[in-house]
């Protein structure tokens, strides 16, 4: 069990999340409040049978996509995209989380008939108004849903170029097929020249991997896609050479501990291998990747990944630290957090 003391120092320490989706983080109480706003339906009438719902259907990853696309359904306005992200940096704000990007699926939204300038819009204001507000900076990873296909995706690096200048979208992240089973069929290949168009347009670049499909898809995502880092990348650790090749080329894994063991990857969080992979010489990082499915928060995530593996101190600031180190746009903030270390020693 961790101390009390190192218990303070995770839930006040200041933190950056780099893999969280900006959907996963509805929280039940919000996706009732759209759902009956915008007169959808939802699988369950009130917050306790949400989680239950929550926790009966996501023991795999065809599962979880279900779940997703049930909770995307009740974003229908502008309005629902910019509660969303106030309650979203209000969350972090009480979690001492003081930056954090945040993955969209556009896509999926925009099958409802949404269109891009209104969701970007919402995202933009709220994203000024968080600022002000909390004083929690957001900026967003533009996902590239896996269903769609590399002409759809090429297009859509193009239309999401606008929003890059002002600085709310610095990267894009393909990201899980929330359109059916199709994430069953990795093709990171396909979609080379649209990852070459978004180097050359300047976002930085990250890709799920290595979670559902094995090291393979890692090194797949590296050949194809040469990204920045990756998004989740945990079954890297059933491959020695990718382990080292991870390592020299210091790409950082954002991992997700418990989103791994929700979705059955392990059996439980003293299997994780996150901290094998630290020890190997990979960068690591903690996040919640759907905090309101996994219905915890980031501190929380810290504080039951480090109990389950034994992590000292010093290993739990690694991990903080390179939440900012490694983020697309947050290294400005490595100075105010090694100036909260110093005061927490005087
Ligand atoms: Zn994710």
């Amino acid at each position: 069990m961790l101390s009390e003391s190192t218990k303070k120092l995770l839930a006040e320490i200041p933190k950056a999340e780099n893999h969280v989706h900006l959907e996963g983080a509805i929280t039940p109480e919000l996706i009732l409040k759209f759902a009956e706003r915008n007169g959808v339906e939802v699988p369950f009438g009130n917050e306790e049978e949400a989680k239950e719902y929550f926790r009966e259907n996501t023991k795999s990853l065809d599962k979880f996509i279900n779940v997703f696309n049930v909770i995307n359904a009740v974003l229908c306005t502008e309005l629902d995209f910019y509660e969303l992200v106030m309650e979203f940096a209000r969350a972090a704000k009480e979690d001492n989380i003081i930056y954090r990007e945040a993955m969209f699926n556009y896509a999926v939204h925009e099958k409802k008939g949404l269109s891009l300038t209104t969701v970007m819009k919402a995202l933009t204001d709220a994203r000024i108004d968080a600022m002000d507000e909390y004083g929690v900076d957001i900026v967003y990873i533009a996902e590239l849903d896996r269903a769609k296909d590399s002409a759809w995706t090429y297009e859509y690096i193009l239309k999401i170029n606008d929003y890059k200048e002002s600085g709310p979208v610095p990267a894009v992240g393909w990201a899980l097929g929330l359109e059916g089973a199709e994430h069953k069929n990795f093709k990171a290949k396909e979609f080379e020249e649209a990852f070459e168009l978004a180097r050359e347009l300047g976002f930085k670049t990250t890709a799920h991997c290595g979670e559902a499909q094995g090291p393979e898809s890692v090194w797949e995502v590296l050949e194809y896609m040469k990204v920045d880092r990756i998004d989740h990348g945990v079954r890297a650790s059933e491959d020695d050479e990718l382990i080292d090749t991870l390592a020299r080329k210091r790409i950082l894994l954002a991992i997700c501990p418990s989103s791994n063991v929700m979705i059955n990857l392990y059996p439980n969080l003293a299997h994780h291998p996150i901290k094998m992979l630290k020890d190997r010489g990979v960068q690591v990082s903690i996040s919640t990747d759907d905090p309101a499915v996994i219905m915890d928060s980031l501190t929380s995530e810290y504080v039951k990944t480090a109990e389950a593996l034994e992590l000292n101190e010093e290993e739990q600031i690694e991990l903080v630290r390179n939440g900012f180190k490694y983020s697309f746009s947050g290294q400005k903030y490595l100075g105010l957090l090694d100036e909260w270390l110093i005061r927490r020693l005087a």
